[in-house]
């Protein structure tokens, strides 16, 4: 049996999941067992080389072998206590991050959006507490095809009508610029305005990456205007542009990050907003909490991750695989793809109309052991694991050619 057939076991569980889950996502037709690494496999034993790694949740790759003995080893000790008392490791943790980021303190929660909703909530107590606005005031400026999560506020603040549909009274305080427009954020920010709030490089949008300047001129203009930075790096950090944050890369220094998928190393969701004390130290107790957040598991996983992360390893092995994966995908530029954008070992690949949607090359890349997730109808997201080797890029590259090329002589 080919891949692309789906067998009577597969269709067991893809029945069941449809009967029994509201249909809020369009999987592919694949059921995943097991994952080893860069690798997952299927009910039937096929393997693929990961590309999606969970939105990049899984960008260490599945069963990394530290995460999973800290993890074994802290739940036979203790997973859960809340934040109603003090639990050993969470100050190790917070101080592994912190010192990765370059800031004073972290404030944990579990998933991106709720660390997203917490960064806002903090600019808002900030623009009352340190910049002295009025009550309600605070505006907050994001930008055009963001994505920030899911919640009530934070599709308030998208422009996804997909995301957006039957789902209002909307979180007011919210305005849009376009991505990569100085003067327009510019013209935007008022006296009211707390933050400005974006993604260093627009994941879901496509892996879109601003020119090379636009971070620091928003970092300069931010700081000028008395207006928080906050990047959102729930997909950006943990290494998977080639530095620990993209920020980093850019030189700069933003008000508040939000890291969140990779932080629970392919295991936990764990998410947390780092920010330095003139900002975060506006919280008191009782303001704001999570049950979950920063639990003792958590904490252990997260502290790994961290360990992992300062050693540079990783970062070091994205930095190198990127100009052969780049290089390798540009070379169909003009038969079939149209353009290539990313950093590190993540990149956005866009399919020519004339050949198919990115949602086709991604049924073909399947086919051939690849699992790729398209976005926006032409763009193919390839997002593997940071321990990939050269080995697996080639592998990855050689389907990826051999897909496009039939494509490009069928259409011809
Ligand atoms: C995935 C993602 C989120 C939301 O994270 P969840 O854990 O799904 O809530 C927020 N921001 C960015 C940039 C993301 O990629």
């Amino acid at each position: 049996m080919t891949a692309s057939e789906i067998s009577p076991n597969a269709q067991l569980e893809i029945d069941k999941v449809n009967r029994y889950t509201a249909h809020n996502y369009a999987p592919l037709d694949l059921v995943l067992t097991s994952g080893e690494g860069v690798w997952v496999t299927d009910v039937d034993g096929n393997r693929y080389l990961d590309c999606l790694t969970a939105y990049s949740a899984a960008t260490f790759g599945h069963g990394y072998g530290k995460f999973i003995d800290v993890m074994r080893d802290q739940m036979s000790k203790l997973s859960l206590t809340s934040r109603a008392v003090y639990a050993e490791g969470i100050g190790d943790f917070a101080e592994a991050l912190t010192k990765l980021a370059g800031k004073d303190m972290a404030l944990f929660m579990n998933t991106g959006a709720e660390a997203n909703e917490t960064a806002l909530k903090i600019a808002r107590k900030w623009g009352v507490r340190v910049k002295g606005l009025p009550q309600g005031a605070g505006k907050i400026i994001g930008m055009e095809g963001n994505f920030h999560g899911r919640t009530t506020t934070l599709i308030s603040l998208s422009d996804d009508p997909v995301a957006t549909a039957d789902y209002g009274p909307f979180t007011p305080g919210f305005s849009l610029v376009p991505f990569n427009d100085i003067d327009a954020l510019r013209d935007a920010i008022d006296d009211e305005t707390v933050a400005v709030i974006l993604e260093p490089i627009q994941g879901e949008a496509g892996i879109i990456v601003p020119d090379a300047g636009y971070l620091k001129q928003v970092r300069e203009l931010t700081a000028e205007r008395n207006v928080l930075m906050i990047c959102d790096e729930v997909q950006t950090g943990m290494g998977r542009t080639g530095t620990t944050f993209r920020f980093q890369a850019e030189g700069i220094e933003p008000d508040l990050i939000v890291t969140a998928k990779a932080l629970g190393g392919g295991i936990l969701p764990v998410s947390a907003v780092i920010g330095n004390e003139d900002v975060l130290g506006v919280l008191e107790p009782g303001t704001h909490g999570s049950t979950f957040g920063g639990n003792p598991l958590a904490a252990a996983v997260g502290t790994a991750v961290c360990e992992e992360l300062a050693t540079g390893k990783l970062q070091e092995n994205c930095q190198q695989l990127h100009p052969v994966l780049r290089e390798g995908l540009e070379a169909l530029i003009g038969r079939g793809v149209t353009a290539v954008r990313g950093a590190g070992v993540w990149m956005g690949v866009d399919i020519d109309p004339k050949i198919g949607t990115a949602k086709d090359v991604c049924v073909d890349l399947l086919a051939k052991g690849v699992l790729a997730k398209d976005t926006h109808g032409v763009t193919v997201r390839l997002a593997p694991a940071m321990i990939i080797g050269r080995e697996e890029i080639d592998m990855l590259l050689r389907a990826f050619t051999e897909v496009i090329n039939a494509r490009w002589e069928a259409a011809a």
